[in-house]
């Protein structure tokens, strides 16, 4: 992949490209939904309503923009340690 990190990842110092990410298991889903309908239904809504973008390598969910005065003073304290 050529494409370039534009995001810095708060959480673990990574550069990443932020992911879309739901929370939550598939399997989980599935099961609500073949036992019980209903939290199958709400547990579906609540996936979707609570997608992020975050970072691929932790999970993390503060994700700032690389070349910000925010960006540029984390990865100064990172190249210290
Ligand atoms: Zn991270």
């Amino acid at each position: 992949m050529a494409l370039a990190p534009t995001h810095l990842c708060t959480q673990c110092g990574s550069q990443v490209w932020p992911k879309t990410i739901t929370p939550g298991s598939f399997l989980m889903e599935l099961l609500l939904w073949l036992l019980f309908l209903v939290p199958g239904v709400i547990y579906s809504i609540w996936r979707i309503a609570s997608r992020y973008k975050g970072c691929p390598v932790c999970g993390g969910k503060s994700c700032i923009p690389l070349g910000t005065p925010a960006a540029n003073a984390i990865m100064a304290h990172l190249e210290v340690r």
